[in-house]
Order: C-alpha cells, then structure tokens, then sequence
C-alpha cells in the first residue's frame, strides 16, 4: 500500500507511492509517449470490460453513455483498509486511505478542446458534484480534488480525455493555505474575502474575462502563471456540491466560452484545472469553524506555458511574463 508521509519542516504531505516503484533504468528510457489508438483504448465505448467496475455514469436513452466514472486502475490512494495514523520515529504517517476515481469525459476518443460543449460539461460537473458528495459520506476523507490534466505536457497520461477525483485523509497544504487566509480576513472583517475580491473586481473591471448570470472568470491579481484563470460563484458559497441545476447550466456554458477562449488565442494549450470546494470535514481539532461563511469555491484553471525552474522551487515565487490585465484583455477578445 502507498504511504503518505508528512515533511516535519514544510507540513507537505508527501503521498510515497511504493505501488508505482520505479527504479533508475525507468527513468533512463527516453520517453515516448503512447498514442493509443482508439481501438485499444480502455476508456473508448465498447471497451467498457477493460476499466475496473464502473462507479457511474450518464446514461442516454438508448443506453449508451455520454460520462462514465470509474476507479483509476493504478490508483494513488485505496479505499480498502484501515486509517492509520502512527509516528515512525520523529516523523509522521498515514495509511495510504482514500479514493482515486477516473471520470471519462466523453465517449470521442480525439475530442479536442474545441468539441466541449456546454451540454457535455454539463454533464461533466454533474459527475464531479455526484461523487464529490457520496465520498464525502466516507468518515476517513477530509478532502475531495477534482482536477483535470489535458494534454501530456499537462500530465495526462492517457489520449482519452478525462478528468480524476482524488479524495484524501488529510486537507492538502495548498487548500490549507487558502483557508486560513479566509478564516483570518473574516475574523477581522466579517466578510469573505473571496467576494470582497469579486466585488473589487467588478468595480474596477481590469482582469475580468467573462460574467454569466452567475458565474464570473478573472486573471487573478497576482497570476502565477500566464493567462492563469480563477472562475467563481457570485453568490457566496464555500461547498460546489451545493450547486443546483440552474447554477451548473450557467457555470458549464461560461466553462466552454472560456475553454473556447483558450482554444482560439492559444491554439488549445496543455492544461490543469483543479476545483476547490471545502473541506469535506476539518480535523477533530477545529471543531467550531466559520468555514461555509468565510471559503468560497472556484476553479482554478492554469495553462501550462511556461516551466517552473530553479528560483521558483528555491522561493515559492513565480515569474509571470504576462500581465493578468494583458492576459484577460486577450481571452476577452478571443470570445465572441
Ligand atoms: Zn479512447
Ligand atoms: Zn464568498
Ligand atoms: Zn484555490
């Protein structure tokens, strides 16, 4: 089973995947990546019987499927077995508990970043909150990432488009961080400081890309990346499985207006996306918590243009060579 390790000095969590051992003649092949045709591949209809058990699915009325969730056949972390917490020495460790779930994004093999349709994300997202909320049944997770790598510069490893959901023990550093600034600002504001900044925002209109009824997308204020974008709900709400139907129809279609944006002004990048709701429960510690006033949930979507180097793993700092103003004036011009 794979262990998940705490780094005294940073509180990283480290998840050591002894499953996947590699050892230094893997690293030494010059990697090709596979280009699994469509009729080897796991995730395409009619190939159903090669994926483990199948979680989910949209299903249409002629019984085909147009989303399909399902275990990831390598996962990083298992649903089997006990939490264990225990100290090894100094250092701390837990069991390598969670749940790591494939959610296939279509049946086309070769959809491309310009064949998402408002629909078919739709539908997308309606797998994300179905099984964000039955994990979040599960006592032993605290945290459910729904994250999507598109293309292999972005991590994916197979053509098929999909996106994953890791559910985890622990809440992770990143989401750690954002929770704790919301937390301070509202203790001395009383306020979230999400919307404070779509509010700002709106105000000044310099970083915005695009507003649906209930939706807004911005090149965040201090951008890590170029053309890095935050989309978020304008009516405060820290947990996205609360969304209702209205809501998702108008978050899946302003997604494929700006998954459109990206296509057209930098002819369909890589990229990640990662969506932060809250936790699914904080540790017994913090019992009493303003978590649903003070977080507020967004997607996080970051093209993968430029390579994190030596300065940024040394700081913490990032060079963006594109301002978030250049940025969102560009991505605005690219929606029609
Ligand atoms: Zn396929
Ligand atoms: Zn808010
Ligand atoms: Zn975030």
């Amino acid at each position: 089973m794979n262990d998940l390790r705490k780094d005294p000095i940073t509180g990283r969590w480290v998840i050591i995947a002894t499953d996947r051992l590699l050892r230094p003649h893997d690293f030494q092949k010059t990697k090709i990546i596979e280009e699994t045709s469509p009729d080897r591949c796991p995730l395409c209809p009619g190939h159903e019987a090669m994926t483990p058990p199948e979680i989910w699915r949209w299903e249409n009325p002629d019984h085909s499927w147009s989303v399909r969730v399902i275990p990831n056949k390598f996962p990083v972390l298992r649903i089997e077995g006990d939490l264990l917490r225990r100290g090894e020495g100094m250092f701390d460790h837990i069991s390598g508990i969670g749940a790591h779930e494939l959610i296939v994004d279509s049946p086309v093999h070769s959809l491309t970043l310009e064949d998402y349709d408002a629909e078919q994300i739709f539908r997308i997202l309606s797998a994300y909150k179905i099984r964000l909320d039955d994990l979040k049944k599960d006592a032993r997770l605290r945290y459910g990432l729904v994250f999507k790598n598109f293309g292999m510069e972005a991590g994916a490893s197979l053509r098929h488009p999909h996106s994953q959901l890791i559910a985890l023990p622990i809440i992770p550093k990143n989401v750690k961080e954002e929770l704790s600034s919301c937390r301070d600002y509202y203790e001395l504001k009383e306020r979230c400081l999400f919307c404070d900044i779509i509010s700002d925002e709106m105000e000044h209109n310099k970083r915005i890309i695009l507003e649906s009824e209930r939706h807004i997308a911005l090149a965040p204020y201090a951008s890590r990346f170029p053309f890095e974008i935050c989309i978020l709900p304008k009516k405060h709400e820290a947990c996205f499985t609360r969304i209702g139907e209205k809501e998702l129809k108008d978050l899946a279609s302003l997604m494929d207006n700006i998954l459109e944006a990206l296509d057209r002004s930098l002819s369909s990048p890589p990229f990640n996306y990662m969506l932060h709701s809250r936790p699914f429960r904080v540790s017994e510690r913090h019992p009493e918590t303003t978590l649903d006033l003070d977080y507020h949930w967004h997607i996080e979507i970051i093209p993968r243009l430029t390579k994190i180097a030596g300065f940024e793993w040394g700081t913490g700092f990032y060079i963006n060579p594109t301002p978030p103003e250049e940025a969102a004036k560009a991505l605005r011009e690219a929606i029609d």
